[in-house]
């Protein structure tokens, strides 16, 4: 079977294959338990042709083959021609819903009373085998416990039964307890949900079939993997209380509800917009970040740790080594910066420089948004010598590093736009040679 299994899943890759609509989601094409195997595909010849191929070669390999006999086609919705040439193909008769699956019923739609009165007759058949015999009073009490109220217990373990059938199977009990019958026209000596109660409450210890099926779906909801699916919607009590996701409108998704379980009471932080900048290249972003949380490994950061000792900035030899000196007071730095500022008009420097650039809304966005990612590329270019400068004793000159980080905006823009950039900025980037 688990060959079988691994040809249909192959046959799922099959252009001409088509899933059965309800199993497309799922990409179900069978089930299997013992030797009850259940087929679904869309009702077309190509798909159902295609099973039947597989069924051949499974054949012809294990020289097991399909009972005909045994065999049954259920096909819905579509035309006669149609149908016809499926029986044609497969040689099965076509059966009826529902049909019946490891003991239930199987069907399309909603368990009714109809589905469930198989399990009816089957008590009623019971009852007029019995009541032929004279039983006495107690023996059919015996009859109810042991066998009619035990006739239901199998699909009131996978089912709530629909009330109407739980009513049937209740007047059927009592019936018989009375009269020996499956009817009674008189009015009982004791109330149904007397006899249902224990011995030691006054009854007679009857089982309630419909407490009994709620035990029964209780099992389930009492399960491992009901509790954890319980323990989620826990989770979520907040946002059904606030009736988000009840309607059509405003379905549930696991996007939805992963956003909902992320929220936060926090403030945004004002700087993602300068971090988080598409002219920003990934690297510039990722370094711009550690910054923001203060997280680079200056050396004063190192010293708190116990790496090393504190020691003055590589770049200019004086001052110790920390966010504020290295992006701010350096004289390094100051050097790059006033380089932007005769380059860019950036006219602050020091951390917080993009932050001002971009409230500055006299500018275009997209002008402020560029001018913060030379100032993101500048924070990384001077994390970056400051490490040669470490490793390798190399600083690079400030006119240098501008010039580099003024290629690499080009180089990005390009990515960015794919030559099709706007007029407005197109003037202003060839004024700033960016072009
Ligand atoms: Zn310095």
């Amino acid at each position: 079977m688990e060959y079988l299994s691994r040809l249909l899943e192959k046959v799922t890759d099959l252009k001409e294959f088509s899933y059965h609509p309800l199993c497309k989601k799922l990409k179900m094409t069978h089930l299997i338990f013992a030797d009850y195997l259940l087929l679904f595909c869309k009702g077309d010849i190509k798909s159902v042709t295609i099973l039947m191929e597989v069924f051949k070669v499974f054949s012809a390999t294990t020289g097991l083959h399909i009972s005909e006999e045994k065999s049954y086609i259920y096909l819905n919705g579509i035309t006669c021609d149609v149908v016809d040439s499926i029986l044609r193909v497969t040689g099965f008769k076509r059966g009826t819903l529902p049909f019946k699956y490891l003991g239930v019923s199987i069907s399309h739609k909603k368990l009714t009373r109809t589905y469930c009165a198989i399990l009816v007759d089957k008590m009623v058949a019971r009852i007029r085998g019995w009541n032929k015999r004279k039983i006495s009073y107690s023996g059919r009490l015996v009859l109810v416990k042991a066998v009619l109220s035990t006739i239901h217990t199998y699909w009131s373990q996978l089912f709530v039964l629909p009330a109407g059938v739980m009513d049937r199977i209740q007047a059927l009990c009592r019936n018989f307890s009375w009269e020996g019958g499956d009817s009674y026209s008189k009015a009982p000596l004791v109330a149904w949900n007397v006899l249902c109660k224990g011995k030691e409450y006054g009854g007679l210890g009857l089982v309630d079939s419909r407490l009994w099926n709620l035990a029964a779906i209780g099992k389930l909801v009492c399960s491992w993997a009901w509790r954890k699916v319980c323990a989620v919607k826990d989770s979520f009590k907040e946002a059904l209380a606030d009736g988000l996701w009840q309607s059509s409108h405003d379905a549930y998704t696991i996007a939805k509800g992963y956003q909902w379980l992320c929220r936060s009471n926090e403030q945004k932080v004002s700087w993602r917009i300068m971090v988080w900048n598409r002219y920003n290249y990934p690297k510039h972003m990722f370094i711009a970040w550690l910054i923001q949380k203060g997280r680079l490994l200056t050396l004063d950061r190192l010293a708190k740790m116990g790496i090393c000792l504190a020691g003055a900035c590589f770049l200019c030899g004086v001052s110790p080594e920390t966010h504020q000196h290295l992006f701010s007071e350096c004289v390094y730095t100051k050097k790059c910066f006033s380089i932007l500022k005769s380059w860019l008009e950036i006219d602050n420097q020091g951390l917080g420089t993009g932050e001002i650039i971009l409230r500055n809304r006299k500018l275009p966005l997209l002008i402020r948004l560029l001018k913060c990612a030379v100032v993101m590329a500048l924070y990384y270019h001077i994390w970056m010598a400051c490490n040669s400068c470490r490793l390798d004793f190399y600083i690079p000159r400030p006119e240098q590093m501008i010039d580099g980080i003024r290629e690499g905006l080009k180089l990005r823009l390009n990515m960015v736009f794919e030559g099709q950039m706007q007029q407005q900025l197109v003037v202003w980037c060839r004024m700033k040679r960016l072009v």
